[in-house]
C-alpha cells in the first residue's frame, strides 16, 4: 500500500452508472437550457411547451462541433487568460500542508486580472461608440460556446488524467521511495480509469507555474460568466434602449458573487475542491462549463423578457441578499481568522489531530451556517427574474441538493479525520446546516 497516495475503493456519485450518468446528464442539460429560452423559442415548461421545437437546433450540433472560429475564440480566452495569470501582478499565498510535508505556493493576481478585463471592455465601450461587436458575438453565439466549452472540458479533463500519470522532475518532500510520484487525490485513486478520469486523479496538476484547478475554479468560467451576463445587458440596452431595473439587478447580486470569488482568492485554497478533491472531469465540465452556461441562464431569460420588479421587490431582494451574503462571509471569515489563530477567546474543541474545531458564535449555530447564507443568497438570482418562469429557480434546487451533496460528503471525511472528536462536535453543534430544521 502506497503511503504517499493510498488506494481507495470508495466510489460516491453511486460509481460508475452515477457517474457516467452525470458525465452525459450535464451537457445535455446545458444545451437543453438553451433550446428552452432563446430568440426564437421560449417556453416556461407549463406553458408553450413544444418538444418539437426544443429538438429542433439553429445548427446542426456536429456543424458546432467542428466551427474552428468558435474553437479558435475559445482557446484564444482560455489561454490569453492563462497567460494574464502568469505575468500580472499579485502576491504569493501558501496553500495547506499536503500528504508529503510540503506547502504549494500560489501567485493571487485575481485583482490585477479583473482590473485589466474591466479596463479592456470600459475602452472598447468608448472606442466602439457602444457597440461592443464582441459581447454581440458572445450573445449571439451562446449555443456555439456552450458546445466547445464541453467539448474542452472533455479533452482537458481527458489530458490531464494521462498527465497525472507521468512522473516528476523535481522530486516531492516524501521520505519514502516514492519520491518522483505526483500527489493523487486520494477519493480519486481508485485505479478505475472511468471513476479516476471523473472525479480527478492528480490533486494539484500544475504546468510550471500555473495551478490548473485553482486557474479554472476562477478565471475562464468566472469570468465568462460575468461576460454573458453583461452581454444580456447590453443586447437588451441595444434592443430596448433601456435597461431594466431587473437586469440591472441581477447583474449586480451575480457580480458581487463573481468578484468576491475571483477578488478573495486565498479563501478558496483552503476549500474541499482546492485540498481535498483532485483536478477531474467533475471539477473542470463544473468550473468551464457549468458555471457560465448554466448560472446565466437567469441573464439569458431577462434579456429576452422585460421584467420591470418595482422599487418594494427590488429592495426585498437586496436586503434578503445582504443577510444571505453577511451570513456567508461573516462566517467564512471567523473559520479562517479561527484557523488562522486570530480568534483565541471564541469556544473549541481541541482535536488529537492537532486542527481545532470552533463551536461558538457562527459555528455554534450550525455546523454549515457558511451553506445556509450561500443558498439565501442564491435565491436572490431567481427572485430577480420575477415569477412567471420556473426554469429561473432550477438554480436555487439544484445549489441547495449541491450543498447538501457537499455536506454529506464533508461530514463522511471529517468523521474519518477526527473520529471521536467529531462525535463530540456533532454533540456540541448538532445542526447541520439549517438550525432546528436541519
Ligand atoms: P466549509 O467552509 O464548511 O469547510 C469545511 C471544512 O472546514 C471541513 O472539512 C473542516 O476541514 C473545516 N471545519 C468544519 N467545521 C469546522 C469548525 N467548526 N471549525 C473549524 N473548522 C471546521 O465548506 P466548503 O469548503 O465546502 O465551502 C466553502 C464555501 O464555499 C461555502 O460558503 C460554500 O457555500 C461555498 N461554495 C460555493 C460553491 C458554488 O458553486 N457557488 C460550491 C462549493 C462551495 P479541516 O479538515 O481543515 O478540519
Amino acid at each position: 500500500m502506497s503511503k504517499l497516495n493510498p488506494v481507495t475503493k470508495h466510489m460516491e456519485f453511486s460509481g460508475i452508472s452515477g457517474v457516467l450518468a452525470i458525465t452525459l446528464g450535464l451537457p445535455m442539460l446545458l444545451i437543453t437550457f438553451h433550446q428552452l429560452i432563446n430568440d426564437d423559442y421560449q417556453t416556461n415548461l407549463f406553458q408553450n411547451f413544444d418538444l418539437q421545437k426544443i429538438l429542433t437546433f439553429k445548427r446542426p450540433l456536429l456543424d458546432i462541433c467542428l466551427d474552428g472560429q468558435i474553437w479558435t475564440y475559445y482557446l484564444l480566452w482560455f489561454s490569453g487568460l492563462a497567460f494574464l495569470d502568469l505575468v500580472l501582478p499579485g502576491y504569493y499565498k501558501q496553500g495547506v500542508e499536503l500528504r508529503d510535508g510540503s506547502k504549494l505556493t500560489y501567485l493571487i493576481n485575481g485583482i490585477s486580472i479583473v482590473s485589466f478585463l474591466l479596463v479592456l471592455l470600459a475602452s472598447r465601450f468608448v472606442i466602439t461608440a457602444g457597440a461592443l461587436p464582441e459581447l454581440q458575438f458572445l450573445y449571439s453565439h451562446i449555443l456555439e460556446f456552450t458546445v466547445i466549452s464541453i467539448l474542452f472540458s472533455f479533452a482537458f479533463s481527458t489530458f490531464i488524467y494521462f498527465f497525472s500519470f507521468i512522473t516528476l522532475r523535481t522530486p516531492n518532500n516524501s521520505t519514502t521511495d516514492e519520491k518522483n510520484d505526483k500527489i493523487l487525490a486520494t477519493g480519486g485513486n481508485t485505479g478505475n480509469v472511468i471513476y479516476d478520469w471523473f472525479i480527478g486523479r492528480e490533486l494539484n496538476p500544475r504546468f510550471g507555474p500555473l495551478d490548473v484547478k485553482l486557474f479554472c475554479e476562477l478565471r475562464p468560467g468566472m469570468l465568462l460568466w460575468l461576460l454573458l451576463n453583461l452581454s444580456c445587458m447590453h443586447h437588451q440596452w441595444l434592443t430596448s434602449g433601456h435597461v431594466t431595473d431587473s437586469m440591472i439587478l441581477l447583474n449586480f447580486v451575480q457580480s458581487i458573487y463573481i468578484f468576491d470569488g475571483v477578488l478573495n482568492e486565498d479563501g478558496v485554497l483552503t476549500m474541499m475542491d482546492v485540498t481535498t478533491d483532485g483536478f477531474g472531469y467533475m471539477l473542470c465540465f463544473g468550473d468551464l462549463s457549468l458555471v457560465p452556461f448554466s448560472y446565466s441562464v437567469q441573464a439569458r431569460y431577462l434579456a429576452l423578457n422585460e421584467v420591470t420588479l418595482g422599487l418594494p421587490l427590488t429592495l426585498f431582494i437586496l436586503i434578503l441578499g445582504l443577510v444571505g451574503f453577511y451570513i456567508f462571509k461573516a462566517s467564512n471569515n471567523e473559520k479562517s481568522a479561527f484557523r488562522q489563530g486570530q480568534k483565541p477567546h471564541l469556544k473549541y474543541i481541541k482535536t488529537k489531530r492537532g486542527t481545532n474545531l470552533l463551536v461558538d458564535s457562527w459555528w455554534g449555530i450550525s455546523q454549515h451556517p457558511n451553506y445556509f447564507g450561500d443558498w439565501i443568497y442564491s435565491l436572490t438570482w431567481c427572485l430577480s427574474t420575477g415569477f412567471s418562469n420556473p426554469i429561473n429557480y432550477y438554480y436555487a434546487l439544484y445549489f441547495g441538493s449541491l450543498l447538501l451533496h457537499r455536506q454529506q460528503r464533508d461530514e463522511l471525511k471529517c468523521r474519518e479525520k477526527y473520529g471521536k472528536d467529531w462525535e463530540e462536535y456533532e454533540r456540541q453543534v448538532p445542526y447541520k446546516i439549517i438550525p432546528y430544521l436541519y
